[in-house]
């Protein structure tokens, strides 16, 4: 392999055919829709109206039964229901935090587990989503780091937590009810378990659909992608999702994001920075986020701020300032800056004229809070060569 080469072929994504012989609707795209229903015997003719009618019954509406959808005739249901599912997620569990944050655990084929997290807060619903079971890379401070990568989710298993969201919010549309603007799931970040530019044709496919106008009907500045720094998916994202980035920058000198964030040994601080002044979306409109987690002594001195702000200066890149509270796990080699240490580090950022609002920890109470998600039945720890070794980052 290249020194340069992704590192995504080592991971596995499970077939879309299920056990039982039945194709999972679920995830694909129009086109592939269209084609898996020519494929089942709907007449060509027909193929792009009933592609359009049953999109609309699976990701408007939330129907999961061939049997509901009542603009196709009684036959024509019976013979989807022979062929196809409409499954997403299992839930396996649910936790309501103190502050309103749930917390779920689903279970996919396989027996695999991710963890999907919601945060209300007044003006909009996030839900955070996981893009793999595990993480192929090993960022020091992050929780799923410590669990191997066991595959890459599937377009349905990522637009599937969505839609099990929504199930669990009862947020789907009653046909012929009056239309409410006010959603309580407004928002989607790829800040959940994974490296997203690493499963990135499953994430494309699944985001298209939660944009898709005619179903869940997201826009693209309410999704947020937030990578590691995949720097050749980074020109990708803008073109081919649209959606808004966020990077998880953590620190300000190549030697500390090594360790931090070890994909800066394949790609560095300047490499990242020369990606992003090129996204193509970025305007003050649509900042770039820089994640930058508060590590006590590691990454949080005053010149770390002028560093960070005199990189993303010299790049001229329309960014704001995100700082985490850094959220502690069982074992965790760090600990939280203190909150006057953060607020000098806002202050300095804020000063310089960038927004940097320090980003509220929710749902700690059930280990909900940013980069504490593991499974718990995922609990086995790869040794640190082992996985840079797959990875490719060993020189
Ligand atoms: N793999 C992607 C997305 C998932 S992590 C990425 O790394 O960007 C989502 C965010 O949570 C990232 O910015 C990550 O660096 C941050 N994070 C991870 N562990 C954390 C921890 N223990 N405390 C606070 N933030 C953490
Ligand atoms: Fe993976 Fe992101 Fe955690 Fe790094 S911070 S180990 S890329 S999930």
């Amino acid at each position: 392999m290249s020194p340069k080469a992704p590192i995504t072929q080592d991971v596995m994504t499970i077939p879309r055919k299920l056990p039982e012989g039945k194709v999972n609707l679920v995830g694909l795209t129009r086109d592939q829709l269209r084609d898996v229903l020519i494929e089942h015997g709907t007449p060509e003719k027909q193929a792009k109206m009933r592609t359009g009618q049953i999109w609309q019954w699976i990701y408007q509406w939330g129907v999961r039964d061939f049997g509901e959808m009542t603009n196709l005739a009684k036959a024509y249901r019976a013979q989807l229901a022979e062929n196809f599912l409409i499954e997403i997620p299992e839930v396996v569990t649910r936790q309501v935090s103190e502050d309103g944050t749930r917390k779920y655990l689903c279970r996919i084929a396989g027996g695999h587990e991710v963890e999907v997290v919601y945060i209300p807060e007044e003006d909009r619903g996030t839900l955070c989503i996981s893009s793999q079971v595990g993480c192929t890379l090993t960022c020091s401070f992050c929780h799923t780091g410590t669990q191997k990568l066991v595959r890459n989710l599937t377009a349905a298993e990522i637009v599937g937590q969505v839609m099990m969201a929504r199930d669990d919010l009862e947020e789907w549309p009653t046909p012929g009810a009056p239309k409410d603007e006010t959603r309580l799931l407004s928002n989607i970040v790829l800040m959940g378990m994974g490296e997203p530019l690493y499963n990135f044709e499953n994430v494309r496919d699944a985001m298209k659909i939660a944009m898709d106008p005619e179903g869940i009907s997201l826009s693209r500045r309410r999704i947020t992608l937030s990578t590691s720094g995949v720097v050749p998916e980074i020109e990708r994202t803008a073109k081919e999702i649209g959606c808004l980035l966020a990077i998880s920058f953590h620190a300000t000198t190549d030697e500390t994001r090594d360790v931090l964030v070890p994909i800066n040994k394949r790609w560095n601080i300047e490499e990242l920075l020369q990606a992003l002044a090129s996204y193509p979306n970025a305007s003050n409109s649509e900042r770039i986020t820089f994640e930058y987690v508060m590590l006590d002594g590691v990454n949080d001195s005053d010149e770390d701020a002028h560093r960070l702000i005199e990189h993303i200066k010299r790049h001229k890149i329309p960014a704001k300032i995100n700082l985490i509270p850094f959220n502690e796990w069982p074992g965790a080699p760090y600990k939280r800056s203190s909150n006057n240490r953060i607020r000098a580090f806002a202050n300095i950022i804020y000063q310089a004229g960038y927004a940097s609002p320090i980003r509220k920890t929710r749902g700690e109470d059930i280990m909900a809070a940013c980069g504490q998600l593991k499974s718990a039945t995922e609990r086995a720890r790869k040794s640190r060569k082992q996985i840079e070794a797959e990875a490719g980052l060993n020189r």
